[in-house]
């Protein structure tokens, strides 16, 4: 029998064929960035329909042949192979990895560890990101990520934490620039600045403070190069609505600037 496998529908997020790069700011043919990155995971129809069933009850998640994914129009060539040959085959590795877990169905514990490289991972994270912006902006993270996200001789940011968790659905959430409590439920001073890249199966928050609601964080490992691996954690037993943790609740308050008004949700077409 033939097996049906996922088709992933990217939405277009484009501006002119030919301007300056998001992330060199060379003025070149710009191209493409996927979000999620192509190489990631690559579920079976069936496979994933099991993989939803685990998790019914937390939110509806129901199954559709069709995955979306967001792509930009913004970085150059050499830029986006960078990204694509030297960190996504990290970040796309965590994602199988986390995706087989929750293939092999309920026998899984509640927390694994596995090897991954971090610093590859944390690259491709805010070099997608930077890309995730239809207009060039020279606000502050941005500059910050220009400036270390290709040179592997400089480190990571100290006020830049990324932090993660199991994100078992099928849209993917990008969304940038946005401010929240530091802490949920803390309404004085202690605000963030945040960012969000969230697609099947884990999601990833940016931000400015370290900690954010006991999640795991991958920039503790900021200062391995590229190529080490290190055994992360990855809690299955977690999981928070898709809209979390930028959804506004009794708890949560988010302010937002023009690109926050620009993020895009990709949701799955629904099968009718
Ligand atoms: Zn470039």
């Amino acid at each position: 029998m033939k097996k049906k496998r996922f088709v992933r529908h990217y939405v277009d997020t484009k501006r002119v064929k030919v301007g300056p790069c998001n992330i060199c700011k060379r003025h070149d043919e710009l191209t493409w960035d996927h979000v999620p990155p192509k190489g990631g995971i690559d579920l079976s129809a069936v496979e994933m329909e099991k993989v939803f069933e685990l998790f019914v009850g937390q939110e509806e998640t129901k199954f559709s042949e069709s995955q979306n994914g967001v792509k930009y129009r913004t970085i150059c060539k050499s830029c986006n192979e960078t990204i694509g040959h030297r960190y996504d085959p990290a970040l796309n590795e965590f994602s199988l990895t986390v995706g087989r877990y929750l293939k092999s169905g309920l026998s899984f514990p509640r927390v694994v560890h596995h090897r991954a490289r971090p610093a590859a991972m944390i690259r491709a994270i805010l070099g997608h990101l930077v890309a995730a912006k239809i207009e060039i902006d020279d606000c502050l993270f941005d500059r910050d990520v220009r400036e270390f996200v290709f040179d592997e001789s400089k480190p990571v940011p100290k006020d830049l934490f990324i932090f993660y968790w199991l994100y078992p659905y099928e849209q993917s959430i990008t969304m940038r620039d946005f401010a929240m409590p530091a802490v949920r439920g803390d309404f004085s001073k202690n605000i963030g600045f945040c960012h969000v890249l969230k697609y099947f199966p884990v999601g990833y928050l940016v931000i400015d403070k370290p900690g954010y609601e006991g999640l795991d964080e991958l920039t503790q490992h900021r200062l391995l190069s590229v190529d080490e691996e290190v055994e992360i954690p990855i809690r299955l037993d977690r999981v928070e609505h898709s809209h979390w943790p930028e959804i506004v609740d009794d708890g949560n308050i988010v302010f937002g600037g023009k690109s926050t008004k620009d993020a895009i949700l990709a949701r799955p077409k629904k099968r009718v």
